[in-house]
């Protein structure tokens, strides 16, 4: 058991992890990046311990994974329980309960009571993928449309989906084809104000789609309902549910990526919940299994069965380990309503991020919902010039004081908040104490 509790036994980096960063330069392929070098020995709740004894406030989650804690009791239980018996046969040869059992759950938990189905997959990139070839098929229609910001994942395709270039896409092209982009309601940055956010993007959006891909020719329309990776951009209230809408009109599918957003993560079961919209398809991942990989694409019976069968599928998708990891992350955020404490975190981050931003005179909005908070950092607020060096630099000071922080954003000035939602409110208010102390040391 590790003790819910910050320790900084030595500098951070501490020795170790520096000599296994040595190891790692010689070892593993510098494109893969590490954000905060201190190699990990074991994790619990809201706390990861080092190879050095120090203890780190986890305000990350591995990326918005590990929603229900690490080594929570009910994962580990049914995942010790899972490998006992088998790790792995394929469901596409002989299959297994624990995959139905994980789609009858999402079928439960996601939105709309229309009749579901679902496939599972292994990574978020993964399931992207297969909703494009599960609407695709279901429309006999080809083109998709993404948004600026989006982050869809690093798949060849998904790059296509993806609008950022670096570090995702630089030099890796040619990309997919039949890939468009319409621009996303940004509220704090829409250039004419965020009065004008919701129509004029809404406008752009679908003359965008009539003009440049002709609506009979539009497959799909992918949007997470909070954008991750591009910034945690909430739309404007009601706005996602006009393009939803629109899509419908027109018989395109509305895909919601909730790959980030989803599992109690926002304060409901998925951000879409918020604005009352009913995707047509969803991809999830992340949140979905406390750390085992795993990813599903939900969406309308009819639709998921439009793929001839052996359409859909791969070695490792849908795991039985994975399954019974999902399960067991599925019943704790029923059984200790995570969705609930999702919304109570808000409450103790917001006031103490909007106290942070009139004192710093630097953050020029606080957004998110739930425990999917974040900070914009601007050197100017009236001109909004982004602050990607002051976010790299509150970054590192969070590190060095042993809070593991991540930023994001097209312009790398966003700092995110994703804890994990089982993390006690002392460590919540000792996390937002060492990232005041970081932005005094980073604006000195
Ligand atoms: C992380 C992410 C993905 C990609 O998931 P991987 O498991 O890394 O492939 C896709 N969409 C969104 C919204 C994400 O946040």
């Amino acid at each position: 058991m590790i003790t819910q509790q910050r320790v900084l036994a030595t500098q951070i980096p501490g020795p170790r992890s520096v000599q296994m960063q040595q190891r790692k330069l010689a070892a593993v392929a510098d494109g893969v990046g590490t954000g905060l070098p201190v190699y990990v020995e074991a994790a619990e709740g809201g706390i990861v311990r080092d190879v050095d004894g120090n203890q780190l406030i986890d305000f990350g989650s591995g990326i918005a994974v590990t929603s229900v804690g690490n080594r929570n009791q009910r994962v580990m239980d049914a995942v010790t329980a899972q490998v006992q018996d088998f790790t792995h046969t394929c469901f596409m040869v002989t299959p297994y309960e624990e995959y139905l059992e994980v789609c009858e759950a999402l079928a439960e938990v996601t939105p709309g009571d229309h009749a579901k189905k679902s496939a599972l997959f292994n990574s978020g990139a993964e399931a992207v993928e297969n909703a494009v070839k599960i609407a695709r098929h279901a429309t006999g229609r080809s083109a998709v449309v993404a948004f600026d910001h989006g982050y869809h994942g690093r798949t060849n395709l998904t790059m296509a989906l993806t609008a950022k270039n670096m570090p995702y896409k630089d030099g890796f092209g040619p990309f997919a084809g039949e890939v468009y982009r319409a621009p996303m309601a940004y509220p704090y940055r829409w250039l004419t104000g965020e009065k004008q956010c919701a129509d004029e993007a809404f406008d752009a959006f679908t003359s965008m789609v009539h003009a440049q891909v002709g609506e009979q020719n539009c497959a799909a329309v992918i949007l997470e309902p909070i954008q991750g990776e591009g910034g945690f951009i909430v739309p404007p209230a009601g706005w996602t549910r006009r393009v939803a809408d629109w899509c419908r009109e027109h018989g395109i599918l509305f895909v919601a990526d909730e790959v980030q957003s989803g599992f109690c993560r926002t304060g409901d079961w998925f951000a879409s919940d918020h604005e009352g919209v009913v995707p047509d398809l969803m991809t999830t991942a992340k949140g979905i299994a406390g750390g085992m990989p795993l990813a599903a694409v939900t969406g309308r019976a009819e639709l998921m069965d439009a793929v001839h069968g052996g359409g859909l599928g791969g070695t490792y998708g849908g795991n039985p380990v994975a399954c019974a990891a999902a399960l067991a992350s599925i019943e704790t955020m029923r059984e200790e309503d995570l969705a609930g404490r999702a919304r109570e975190i808000e409450a103790v981050l917001v006031p103490r991020l909007q106290a942070l931003a009139d004192s710093t005179g630097v953050i020029g909005e606080v957004r998110g919902r739930g425990a999917m908070i974040a900070i914009e950092l601007v050197s100017d607020l009236d001109l909004k010039t982004p602050a990607p060096q002051l976010a790299a630099a509150v970054n590192a000071a969070c590190h060095e004081r042993g809070l593991v922080t991540l930023t994001c954003g097209t312009y790398g000035n966003v700092f995110r908040f994703l804890p994990p939602l089982t993390i006690g409110d002392d460590l919540l208010a000792e996390g937002l104490d060492i990232l005041e102390e970081a932005f005094a040391q980073a604006l000195r």
